[in-house]
């Protein structure tokens, strides 16, 4: 226990966090997480705070679940990281054994990473070198779609569409050929042609299947997926799904990808995948893919990638478990039960308030699209501000007001939760 005030002091004097100003950070009233229960995060002072962005979008069941805390534990007591580079971990084999039949990709191979970025940049340079290694130089692009949201590393900003104040590393983005957002009108059409006139200089197309989560919850069909996994194919470039965000049960199916009938050359994974305990990230490829880099030993064909904590076991260990509890708790189900429940909840409550401009929702990935009067009204940090300080913790993404309940939530935390946007939104005066 301690007081948040000085808490917050002591943070702003030695903590950078990303993406937030750090001059007026304290002005801000962050909340200073000292433990949590359940789906509670609970501050230095004690305040409890329902978590409705599910930790930015990681948590899946809850935290200090017990049975993914002992996995931790339990593995604590084998080995906590052993290297992946030229040699093996079991718990890891066990991971990638347990999750080849549930992802969409073909005889899939596992490269573990850290973060979704860099599970990013590892299905970027495959996809490249997936071509030299067959002798094809001239593959050196890639086709990105706008509102595209692929991480921060420089090349994974190159595939992301900007915005966030992210243009200022324009100058650092390599070229790519940019297709409109897949919700806007004619989208797939457009896609479908820039895939026809570049094709032959591609070496791949990166995608978000479904739902654009940091374009502030942008959605598109099953259908145009599966038009520009048809379109790519007739070309021959690779495809690359990034369910970073949907990936583990978010959209109602354990991947998005389930719901458009293709399969990617490329899976990328992260977030959800050890249920938000701890940093891991995957880049799934293809039997098809994986063929291109055997070779002889120390061959130019091989991957020249890694990174230090690859294939973490204790990540592992809990990633796991989770997708055990996955099926033992039927999560699923609730995803279904808990999305119809907000989606009515919203359509009566929030859809019709005239500060609101449109609610896009697909599983349990919600944003509630403000209509400010005038810029520089910061509504969305207003009202996400508003459901803090009624317990309920949510980050808009600009005007957008993102809710990501974790996936066992309640009935009763959906009602907690949409209380305290519907009194926060209508706290802003139009
Ligand atoms: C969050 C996210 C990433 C980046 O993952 P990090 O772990 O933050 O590096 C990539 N793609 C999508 C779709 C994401 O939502």
């Amino acid at each position: 226990m301690g007081d948040a005030a000085s808490w917050i002091e002591r943070d702003a004097a030695s903590v950078w966090h990303g993406f937030t100003q750090m001059s007026c950070y304290a002005d801000n009233r962050p909340v200073v997480v000292e433990r949590a229960e359940g789906r509670e995060l609970i501050d230095v002072e004690g305040n409890r705070y329902l978590d409705a962005i599910s930790s930015l979008w990681v948590t899946t069941l809850g935290h200090r679940v017990p049975e993914l805390d002992d996995a931790v534990r339990a593995q604590l007591d084998r080995v906590a990281h052993s290297t992946m580079l030229g040699n093996g971990n079991r718990v890891v084999i066990e991971l990638a054994e347990a999750l080849a039949p549930r992802v969409p990709v073909e005889d899939p191979r596992f490269l573990f990473a850290s973060d979704g970025a860099a599970a990013v940049e590892q299905a970027l340079k495959i996809a490249f070198q997936f071509w030299t290694n067959q002798g094809v130089t001239d593959r050196t692009s890639y086709l990105a779609f706008g509102g595209a949201y692929h991480g921060d590393t420089v090349g994974s900003l190159a595939v992301g569409d900007g915005g966030f104040g992210t243009d200022v590393f324009d100058p650092l983005r390599f070229p790519v050929v940019r297709a409109p957002g897949l919700n806007e009108p004619g989208a797939v059409d457009a896609a479908v042609a820039l895939l026809r006139e570049h094709g032959s200089r591609l070496a791949a197309v990166v995608l978000e299947p479904l739902v654009q989560g940091a374009a502030g919850m942008a959605l598109h069909d099953p259908e145009a997926v599966a038009a520009i996994a048809e379109a790519a194919a007739a070309e021959g470039v690779l495809v690359i799904h990034d369910e970073v965000a949907t990936g583990f049960g978010r959209t109602g199916t354990l991947f998005a990808t389930e719901q458009c009938g293709t399969r990617p050359d490329l899976l990328v994974l992260g977030k959800g995948i050890t249920g938000g305990y701890l940093p891991m990230s995957a880049t799934v490829a293809s039997r098809r893919v994986w063929d291109a880099f055997l070779g002889p030993d120390l061959s130019e064909r091989t991957f020249y990638h890694g990174h230090s904590y690859s294939g973490n076991a204790l990540a592992a260990a809990v990633a796991l478990r989770h997708l055990e509890l996955f099926d033992e708790w039927d999560v699923l189900s609730n995803v279904a039960a808990r999305a119809a429940q907000l989606d009515d909840a919203l359509t009566r409550r929030i859809a019709p308030l005239p500060q609101v401009l449109e609610v896009r929702q697909r599983g349990l990935m919600v944003g509630i699209e403000l209509d400010p009067p005038a810029e520089g009204l910061r509504w969305g940090r207003r009202a996400s501000a508003g459901c803090v300080d009624r317990g309920v913790l949510v980050r808009p993404l600009g005007d957008v007001v993102v809710l990501m309940p974790p996936l066992t939530t309640t009935a009763e935390e959906i009602d907690r939760i949409v209380d305290a946007v519907e009194a926060s939104i209508g706290d802003l005066d139009r």
